[in-house]
């Protein structure tokens, strides 16, 4: 039996998680989950789930959290605020982690997991890009696992040399796939009266609202590449992007003998976090055999980074290097949030982003005070950014 944390647990990942979590029942005890604040849902798990401990990053809705789970006589300790969600990351009856907070709030959780010696089964892509290799420092320092949940960075990492043999070895270049999003084919004078709903409208994937937008504006795939680097130690000029609309391809290695190796399998998140979850075991996912004959085709395209300028945006910020990830991120995380709330048109997003980076010339940050201080002042940029584009 694992002990396990799901952070994140009522987002798309969490629920993700909890369903495989279902599924081998004899395989995972869960000892704590977490939420920003949607009470209910959290309740509804502790009740299913029986976890020690709940934690909700609002301390707003903390009295909600207790009120409710007293109500259902639910003997789960409940806690609120930043410092709860690190204990609850470095539980000492926790084997493994799922990092599955969305955006730059996950970063101190997940380190808190990865200094505790964890398994981290890493979903949260911000803090990876955030962070560089300072967590694969971290979590080498401390004996903790970094098993990538993102379907790409799994796919590869199911494709790469054995571990001992050599991470990389042989390996000439990485290609991450991308679906396209719901915009694929979209002329850009579209792009200009999108909304929302129809930006998170994604074709394969059913995800959380920042993601979706990413996905659509294709920086999600840009913080892939940044992540692919950090979590296999290779640079940017050896990972490439190829657009893959059905989804089934997952990603690809190349090596130096011409051999290329895919990852392949119904988009459906349950089939990395289960990989994560078993290795080097293989366990049940709940995941459809994949059918390649009623798929008929496979189809692959180059980027369009004319249209996708969030993709182009995220190369030159992996190829800068320094804190221009950081900005990189805080920047689209600004943009992505204006752009929900109905403030800024979706074409914004790339144009708000690239007068941030324009302000970027720090060098890379060397600890994580630093990382958040650099975070911190790229919003500020965007903050100041947004109003000359809001609608
Ligand atoms: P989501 O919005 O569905 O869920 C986010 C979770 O984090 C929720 O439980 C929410 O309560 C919690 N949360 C949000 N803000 C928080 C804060 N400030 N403090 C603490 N907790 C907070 O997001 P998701 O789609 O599940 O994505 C989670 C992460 O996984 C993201 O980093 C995303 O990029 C990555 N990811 C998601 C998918 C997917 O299919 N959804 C695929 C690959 C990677
Ligand atoms: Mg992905």
């Amino acid at each position: 039996m694992k002990g396990l944390v799901v952070l994140g647990s009522t987002g798309s990942v969490g629920t993700s998680t909890l369903d495989v979590v279902r599924r081998n029942p004899d395989r995972f005890r869960v000892v704590a989950l977490t939420a920003r604040s949607s009470v209910d849902a959290l309740i509804a798990q502790c009740r299913e789930f029986q976890p020690r401990l709940a934690v909700v990053a609002d301390p707003a809705a903390l009295p909600a959290l207790r009120a409710g789970l007293e109500a259902v006589g639910q003997g789960t300790q409940a806690m609120a605020g930043p410092e709860a969600l690190e204990e609850a990351a470095a539980d000492h009856e926790a084997d493994f982690v799922m990092a599955a907070i969305v955006g730059a709030a996950g970063l101190l959780p997940t380190f808190a997991a990865a200094r505790a010696g964890k398994r981290v089964l890493l979903a949260n892509k911000e803090a990876v890009v955030m962070s560089g290799p300072m967590l694969v420092e971290t979590a080498a320092a401390h004996g903790a696992e970094l098993l990538p949940i993102d379907s790409e960075h799994n796919a590869v990492f199911q494709c790469l040399p054995a571990p001992g043999v050599g991470r990389l070895a042989g390996v000439e270049r990485i290609t991450l796939t991308a679906s396209g999003g719901p915009f694929l084919d979209a002329p850009a004078a579209a792009l200009e009266t999108v909304t929302p709903a129809e930006a998170c409208a994604h074709p394969n994937w059913d995800m959380g609202r920042k993601i979706s937008v990413d996905s659509a504006t294709l920086m999600n795939k840009g913080l892939e590449v940044i992540e692919a680097c950090c979590l296999f130690g290779i640079p940017p000029e050896q990972v490439d992007v190829v657009v893959h609309p059905q989804s089934i391809v997952h990603s690809l290695v190349h090596y130096r003998d011409g051999s290329v190796l895919a990852q392949l399998g119904n988009p459906d998140m349950r089939t990395p976090i289960a990989h994560a979850l078993g290795w080097p075991d293989r366990i049940d996912a709940g995941v459809g055999p994949l059918d390649l004959v009623r798929l008929g085709r496979l189809d692959f395209r180059p980027p369009d980074t004319e249209r996708f300028r969030c993709l182009a945006l995220a190369n030159a910020a992996a190829q800068q290097g320094g804190a221009a990830p950081v900005w990189l991120n805080a920047a689209n995380e600004v943009a992505v949030a204006s752009f929900l709330d109905g403030k800024v048109s979706f074409p914004s997003i790339a144009s708000i982003i690239d007068a941030v980076l324009a302000k970027c010339a720090s060098s890379p940050p060397g600890s994580l005070p630093e990382v958040l201080e650099e975070d911190q002042q790229a919003r500020r940029h965007a903050a100041e950014k947004i109003a000359r584009f809001t609608l």
